[in-house]
């Protein structure tokens, strides 16, 4: 058992350790860096985030001293996710570019956490509020316009939060404030669908992502920018130029927000 530092963690512990010594079990190498920030991604300054850089053999979290244990143990709840569980991961082909690339990180996010929070939320039900808070920033963000391309956009922010909401905060306020903006659209039947398949597929993330573009009634994001594998690719997978008029749209320009821890 590695002795991390986790003295400055608020709250209980318990589930933290008990879910690092599964990992442990499984041969899962994680190491927790209380009050760091990653060399590489700088992820941990303000809130949790980990490192699953392709290649390397331990998963690395970071996260600011005095941070709450229900944060450290979402982390773990990723890495079991993918490194116990097999989920696979959602990423871009060599024609992805780069703002179609950051796009595909927060879905492959939103597909995790259809199936973890609520775990975090068992464990901590003080968790619930920051999801709650979480969900409301995006919901906030939607975009108001009846344009094709706002309504596509607000499609798909409804339906990112209709992957989690109903799972793991099924009475929140936020959750009804997202379902009452879908059925107003008519797009609540699509969207039940969706969550239920979600849950269905699992690790399967191709799966999610063909409910996904069905309740989106398009082919969002577009496939010939998805790939789906048990590991990441070892090599960096380098973007070259998007044929112009891709039909399918892109999903760049609908999702622009940092990807929630
Ligand atoms: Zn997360």
């Amino acid at each position: 058992m590695l002795a991390y530092d986790l003295s400055t963690v608020v709250g209980d512990l318990t589930p933290v350790t008990t879910l690092q010594q599964q990992l442990q079990r499984a041969g899962v190498q994680v190491e927790i860096h209380i009050g760091a920030v990653s060399p590489i991604t700088g992820e941990g300054a303000r809130v949790c985030g980990s490192d699953a850089m392709a290649g390397r053999k331990a998963w690395h979290i970071y996260c600011p001293a005095y941070t709450k244990a229900h944060q450290v143990y979402h982390e773990l709840l990723h890495v079991r996710w993918y490194d116990v569980d097999h989920a696979q991961w959602l990423h871009g082909t060599p024609i992805t570019d780069n703002g179609i690339r950051a796009g595909l990180m927060l879905l492959n996010n939103d597909l995790d956490h259809a199936h973890i929070v609520r775990e975090e939320i068992a464990a901590y039900p003080e968790a619930a509020a920051y999801w709650a808070s979480d969900f409301a920033l995006l919901f906030a963000k939607r975009p108001q316009g009846d344009t094709p391309g706002d309504r596509q956009h607000r499609r798909l922010t409804l339906l990112r939060g209709w992957m989690t909401l109903p799972v793991a905060l099924p009475e929140a306020g936020i959750t009804h404030q997202f379902a009452d903006a879908l059925q107003a659209e008519g797009w609540m039947a699509q969207a039940r669908r969706m969550s239920a398949r979600v849950q269905a597929a699992g690790t399967d993330k191709a799966a999610g992502i063909a409910a996904l573009r069905e309740a989106m009634e398009a082919d969002v994001p577009a496939a010939q920018f998805c790939a789906f594998s048990l590991r990441l690719p070892t090599a960096p997978v380098a973007p070259v130029a998007i044929p112009a008029n891709v039909p399918g749209g892109t999903i760049a320009s609908a999702i622009t927000e940092s990807p929630s821890p």
